[in-house]
């Protein structure tokens, strides 16, 4: 039961057996086997209560109390979820559409078009400089948080070109020697992001600040709060940064 980007769970596992009074089980989607038993995904409204005896675990946690499996699959749903509710209608056509069976596409009752789940590709990149890296942080990120510079991929682009690019844009800097290092799903809500390492070419920090609150370089041995462990983001900077 994903409830915005919460997972419902019982003992700080899925919920078995009958649904809790007051929840309909009709938006149900059955996703496959987990544990050996059927799991399905169902949908919890944000304004309905916590059921009986349920609790709630953030899918976006910094410091969750759930096992990755888990919270990997309760994201999951969350994505799932969101792909359902924006492909209800054929972007072509208008009409309805309806699920391919046993396949997550769906095919528009009106025009026959196929639809399949929108991820949109993302590049994050660590630059390094010497003994430093270059962080950045948002705005809305927790106090004193700092993680790495990312950003869509945009038409014509190979991923590469995207560093270059998303780097000039946000913090001024140019690199060179951009290696691929390996992508993670990131459903917050449907992104794939791939990984890179970068070496420093050239120019001053200029912050972008439409998007940005601040861009900096740290030394490796003095780094500031960082993401979460499970987030790409933090993978580049524990291999590349402490490691040099
Ligand atoms: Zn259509």
């Amino acid at each position: 039961m994903v409830r915005g980007s919460e997972l419902l769970l019982r003992d700080l596992d899925l919920p078995t057996g009958s649904l809790p009074d007051g929840l309909k089980g009709d938006a149900a989607i059955y996703i496959g086997r987990w544990q050996g038993q059927p799991c399905r995904l169902l949908p919890v409204s944000r304004k309905h209560p916590v059921p009986a005896g349920l609790t709630t675990e953030s899918l976006q946690s910094a410091e969750p109390c759930l096992s990755l499996e888990l919270l990997s699959l309760g994201a999951l749903g969350a994505q799932i979820l969101h792909w359902e509710n924006n492909s209800r209608c054929c972007s072509r056509c208008g009409g309805q559409m309806a699920r391919i069976p046993g396949e997550s596409g769906k095919k528009c009752g009106n025009c026959s078009a196929l639809h399949f789940p929108h991820i949109h590709p993302c590049v994050i990149v660590l630059v390094r400089r010497g003994e430093e890296v270059l962080l950045v942080r948002k705005a809305e990120w927790a106090d004193g948080r700092y993680g790495l510079v990312a950003g869509f991929l945009d038409q014509g682009e190979c991923l590469e070109e995207a560093v270059t690019r998303e780097l000039l844009e946000e913090t001024g800097i140019r690199v060179q020697n951009i290696r691929y290092v390996g992508s993670q799903s990131w459903p917050f809500p449907s992104q794939l992001m791939a990984g890179f390492v970068a070496d420093y070419a050239g120019g001053e920090i200029v912050v972008e600040e439409k998007e940005l609150e601040d861009a900096r370089w740290f030394a490796v041995t003095d780094l500031p709060t960082l993401p979460p462990k499970r987030s790409i983001a933090r993978y580049l900077i524990d291999t590349f940064a402490v490691a040099m």
